[in-house]
């Protein structure tokens, strides 16, 4: 990419008539970036971000609030009109869905999932979050999703956007937006838990959890859990705490034998205290953890459960 400014087209998280907080990430992002903001938003003008600058505003009355066609043509058009160097989503299922689509269309190149901007290159996970790669896009134009939780945005948020309206002239979707349905009823509200302790892969075996789960009933809190516990079946789905779990800020979250990826860190970094159990002390969950215990996480915790005890 030249000399001139870069400018980036971020567009906006927008579900259930609702602007999402992880926009202001989007803006976090383009600032790490040095480069210039401009704005889309597929929704109402109500829901506007707090912003100082050009938002695109697409009604989501009129367009729905997803419609992969639809939406895609939007963002088309207004990357017709402002040339951006990059068009950020957030990578939720929202931008999972509509950048490839954007990206194919405009035979950009996609970085996904960025992590890390180093030197203006974008640092993306790869091997199941053990490793990070560094990658550069090749095309004038690139697409890129962003993870949430990544960029945090304190600060970034204010001022009062100039709003330019988006309207769509003759495209017609191949596809209906209906609704949205609610998946499960969740039977635990982790969210409201003062206290949770989390199960990582580091417990080993499914017997175990009854000892992790002891520790969270002494503290009156909830059990949570990470995504290989939740697929390996040892604890339910509703437990699972990240990115693709649940959000949650306790007064105190245990990690127990936890390696600390980033999916797992954006679900549960906002509590007020951490306190990490890990036979590793180099583990990348020491990095948010105000206590790092580094000991067998079944000795450790059997030895603490009995000591609250009494
Ligand atoms: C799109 C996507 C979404 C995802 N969403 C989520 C999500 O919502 N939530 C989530 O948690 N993950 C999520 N993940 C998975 C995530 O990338 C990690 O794979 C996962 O968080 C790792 O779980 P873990 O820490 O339990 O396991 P590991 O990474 O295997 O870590 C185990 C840890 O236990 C320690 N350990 C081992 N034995 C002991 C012992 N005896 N005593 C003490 N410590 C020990 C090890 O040192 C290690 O640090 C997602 C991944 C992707 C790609």
């Amino acid at each position: 990419m030249g000399d001139h400014a870069m400018k980036a087209l971020l567009v906006c998280e927008y579900r259930q008539g609702k602007l999402l907080e992880s926009t202001y990430e989007l803006l976090a992002f383009a600032g790490r970036l040095g480069a210039d903001k401009i704005m889309l938003l597929i929704g109402s003008e109500a829901q506007a971000p707090k912003f100082q600058g050009k938002v695109y505003l697409a009604d989501a009355g009129v367009f729905g609030e997803y419609n992969p066609d639809l939406h895609k043509y939007l963002v088309l058009d207004v990357a017709q009109k402002e040339k951006p160097d990059y068009i950020v989503f957030v990578h939720s299922s929202f931008g999972w869905d509509l950048a490839p689509r954007v990206a194919a269309a405009l035979k950009a190149a996609q970085v996904s999932e960025i992590v890390g901007v180093v030197d203006g290159k974008f640092e993306v996970p790869s091997c199941n979050a053990k490793m990070r790669r560094l990658l550069a896009a090749r095309t004038p134009q690139a697409v890129l999703t962003i993870q949430a939780g990544a960029f945090s945005y304190q600060g970034e948020a204010r001022g009062t956007p100039q709003l330019e309206r988006v309207e769509l002239a003759g495209s017609t979707p191949r596809v209906d937006f209906i609704g949205y349905e609610a998946a499960e009823k969740k039977a635990v509200d982790l969210a409201k838990a003062e206290v949770i302790v989390s199960a990582g892969r580091g417990i080993g075996k499914k017997e175990n959890v009854d000892t992790i789960a002891a520790l969270a009933r002494v503290f009156k809190g909830e059990l949570g859990a990470t995504r290989p516990v939740v697929d390996a079946g040892w604890v339910e789905h509703t437990r699972q705490v990240g990115s693709s779990g649940q959000i949650v800020a306790p007064k105190l979250y245990v990690a127990c034998g936890i390696s600390g990826a980033i999916q797992h860190i954006a679900g549960m970094k906002r509590s007020d205290f951490i306190v990490a159990i890990n036979k590793d002390r180099d583990a990348p969950i020491g990095e948010v953890a105000d206590v790092l215990v580094v000991a067998d996480v079944i000795q450790f915790v059997h030895a603490l459960t009995a000591r609250l005890r009494k």
